[in-house]
């Protein structure tokens, strides 16, 4: 089978001034569909720099990021732009939800720039929301919901209209450890259920358990690949 992603030996440095920061080393690694991968690392260990140059949000110093057949570390602004909207769900540690929107006016967001019309948008959303729990909620603000509750919302965000791929950074680390289970337990059987390939960088351990491979980074390489507990 080939692998949904394909990283091969990419670097990335920050310049600041005189200072050179050597985020990531040299990473290489493949990724299947349908996989669950945990990057575990402490901070400062290259995590987000890894998932936003996959994502095409920062490119890399050297090295080429293929998704299927796709350059991402190829493609301009424009174009990667398109194919992140297109493919991709995000989870952030701190929600990032729209504080004017809605719930449903949240998770409908990406189906805006996926040109789906708005009563379709509207329904995928509502059933996203009732898929993450948060049926009758639709009308609630971010401020009026807690953060386990925010966080669904910013599930349902990722998972509406089944992105090929979810990248979640952080996604449980702004949560007490019994929300944490009942989120990871949450994104782990939606994404199963659409045999979608999840991608999550944290420095908790306990979220390795859910993985098929966890993947320790430290000083921007990766130590070691192992098969997780499941
Ligand atoms: P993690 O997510 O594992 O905590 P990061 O990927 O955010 O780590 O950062 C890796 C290293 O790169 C750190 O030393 C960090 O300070 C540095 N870094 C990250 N982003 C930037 C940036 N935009 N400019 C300069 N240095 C950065
Ligand atoms: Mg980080």
């Amino acid at each position: 089978m080939e692998p949904l992603i394909k990283v091969t030996n990419v670097r990335k440095i920050y310049r600041m001034g005189d200072e050179r920061v050597v985020a990531l080393d040299n990473i290489s690694l493949e990724i299947y569909r349908g996989e669950v991968v945990c990057f575990l690392g402490t901070s400062g260990s290259g995590k987000s720099t890894f998932l936003n140059m996959v994502a095409g949000l920062e490119k890399p110093t050297r090295g080429e990021i293929y998704i299927g057949n796709i350059p991402i570390h190829k493609l301009n602004e424009e174009q990667v732009t398109l194919f992140r909207q297109k493919n991709i769900g995000f989870i952030f540690q701190a929600y990032h939800l729209m504080p004017m929107l809605t719930a449903l006016e949240n998770v409908s967001m990406p189906l805006i720039f996926r040109n789906v019309e708005r009563k379709k948008r509207n329904q995928l959303a509502k059933d996203a929301l009732a898929a993450v729990g948060l049926k009758g909620y639709e009308n609630r603000k971010p401020t009026q919901m807690s953060g386990g509750q925010q966080q669904r919302v910013g599930i349902a965000r990722a998972l509406v209209g089944t992105p090929k791929i979810i990248f979640a950074d952080e996604p449980t680390g702004n949560l007490d450890t019994h929300t944490t289970k009942d989120v990871m337990q949450l994104i782990i059987r939606e994404v199963r259920k659409h045999n979608q390939t999840l991608i999550m960088v944290t420095h908790d351990r306990s979220i390795a358990n859910y993985a098929d491979k966890v993947v320790t980074i430290q000083d921007g390489n990766i130590l070691k690949v192992e098969e997780g507990d499941k």
